[in-house]
């Protein structure tokens, strides 16, 4: 197997700036009001009329959890009152029979997705609910060829709700762990046993969910290079299809809830990339291969597969094998990209109750992409997904010169080659096993919207 990625700690440090993870170009930070309802319905009856209309995405945000968790920078409502949720749903339900219609029948949903928060908070007879109303209003696959995932939090889920998942059609899961060591919980107020994870994984596997994913988070406080690296190993053992491991970005001016973290006890950035090291080198060594921006899979799951065949693609929700899609986000907060246009709902409930209440689509901001932007997104999307970009293939979907489009940015390119993070040839530009955990870097070059001095307010660090 060829090596896919080779960790150089003084580069990594050297390299790492602030910048966007680029799930979609241009970043939120772009989005503005002038982009409002009228301007959403305009581009999904547009999107209908495309020659060869793109399949769906749905992304449903279910916004409440039981217990805080300090590292958090989710939109969530924490509430241990159930029935806080009930009116929530019945706003998301008018969203998704307000939106449905306007959608033709024969665009499938190729791509669903429930995430939080906590998916799970709510009960079965409303999960029930929610797939019907999103059934009686799109075009499921039944034949479980979708990719059709869920968030799951061990601690709020019982055992027999992951046969329920699997009967409503879901066939992925993503199970949240992040740390398995008790003084690190305790640190995040996350207290979850390892019992816990391995029963609702080894449960899922048992209803036949594929790709099962877990998430991890680096950086935690309380962590250090040995006790990490015992989480890792425990979920080698799990034995998942994909790992994901996220940087704790501490920003507690803009995530209220981290201000429960002492600062003392984070470990030092030094520390904390010799942390990331270890668990790439375990990770490594174990045989999972590293597909880009935090995740790893192993090399016969369908992401390593995609990504060799040249068919990954990566939207909000993460890295898929899906096609382009249109991206349909229900509930607060969710964003929509529906052709060359993104929108994002309301962040506050009480103005997404106040829309539905008007029978308005809930979109307060959004953005529709210029040529540029598009091109500059496709470029950033090969990059992320592929570690290369051909410039023919580009010249042929945006009828320009590459090597002439982008002089300034290959000048810039050719300086970071000097570290070997890149190669520059006539026909493509490859990132090298050395540059791959510095792709939102690399990335960035083709941003013209990024400026690190702005990044700072709005970005984390890359590493
Ligand atoms: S990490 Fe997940 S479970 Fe914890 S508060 Fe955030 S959304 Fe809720």
């Amino acid at each position: 197997m060829k090596q896919t990625i080779i960790f150089n700690k003084e580069l990594i440090s050297r390299y790492n700036l602030y910048g966007p993870r680029y799930t979609s170009y241009p970043t939120a930070t772009q989005f503005n009001e002038d982009f409002g309802e009228k301007e959403y319905y305009q581009t999904v009856i547009d999107s209908n009329e495309d020659f060869l209309p793109k399949p769906l995405s749905i992304y449903v945000h279910l916004p409440f959890c039981n217990t805080v968790c300090f590292y958090c920078a989710c939109n969530k409502i924490i509430t241990a009152n159930r029935k806080r949720a009930l009116p929530y749903l019945e706003d998301l339900y008018k969203e998704i029979n307000l939106q449905g219609p306007l959608f033709d029948k024969d665009r499938v949903v190729n791509q669903l997705h429930l995430g939080g928060g906590t998916p799970t908070y709510i009960s079965h007879e409303n999960l029930i609910e929610l797939i019907d109303v999103i059934r009686s209003n799109f075009t499921l696959l039944d034949d479980d060829l979708g990719e059709y995932s869920i968030e799951v939090d061990p601690r709020e889920i019982k055992i027999e709700t992951v046969s329920l998942l699997r009967n409503l059609g879901f066939n992925r899961m993503s199970i949240g762990v992040q740390d398995f060591n008790a003084e690190v919980q305790k640190a995040v107020n996350r207290i979850q046993s390892y019992e816990q994870t391995l029963n609702v994984f080894t449960e899922a596997r048992k209803h036949g969910f594929q790709s099962i994913n877990i998430d991890l988070i680096y950086g935690l406080p309380k962590q250090s290079v040995s006790s990490f690296s015992n989480t890792i190993n425990k979920i080698i053992d799990i034995n998942p299809d994909r790992i994901a491991i996220y940087n704790y970005a501490h920003l507690p001016n803009l995530f209220k809830t981290q201000n429960q973290i002492k600062e003392e006890d984070l470990p030092s950035p030094k520390e904390k990339l010799e942390i990331l090291n270890k668990a790439v080198e375990s990770l490594t060594d174990a045989g999972y291969i590293y597909i880009g921006m935090d995740h790893f899979s192993k090399p016969d799951d369908e992401l390593a597969i995609a990504q060799r065949k040249g068919g990954l693609y990566r939207n909000f929700q993460g890295y898929s094998t899906n096609a382009d899609c249109d991206v349909i986000g229900f509930g607060v907060t969710a964003i929509s990209k529906i052709n060359n246009a993104y929108s994002q709902n309301s962040r506050s409930i009480e103005d997404y109750h106040e829309a539905l209440g008007k029978n308005k689509v809930p979109v307060f901001r959004g953005y529709k992409l210029t040529s540029d932007d598009e091109l500059r997104r496709e470029v950033i999307t090969q990059l992320v997904c592929h570690f290369q970009v051909e410039f023919r293939k580009i010249e042929d979907l945006f009828k320009i010169d590459f090597e002439d489009y982008f002089s300034e940015e290959l000048k810039i390119l050719r300086e970071i080659e000097k570290d070997a993070l890149l190669k520059i040839s006539n026909d493509f530009i490859e990132v090298l096993p050395t540059g791959r955990f510095l792709i939102r870097n690399i990335c960035s070059v083709f941003d013209v919207y990024h400026d690190q001095e702005n990044s700072k307010s709005n970005f984390s660090k890359m590493i």
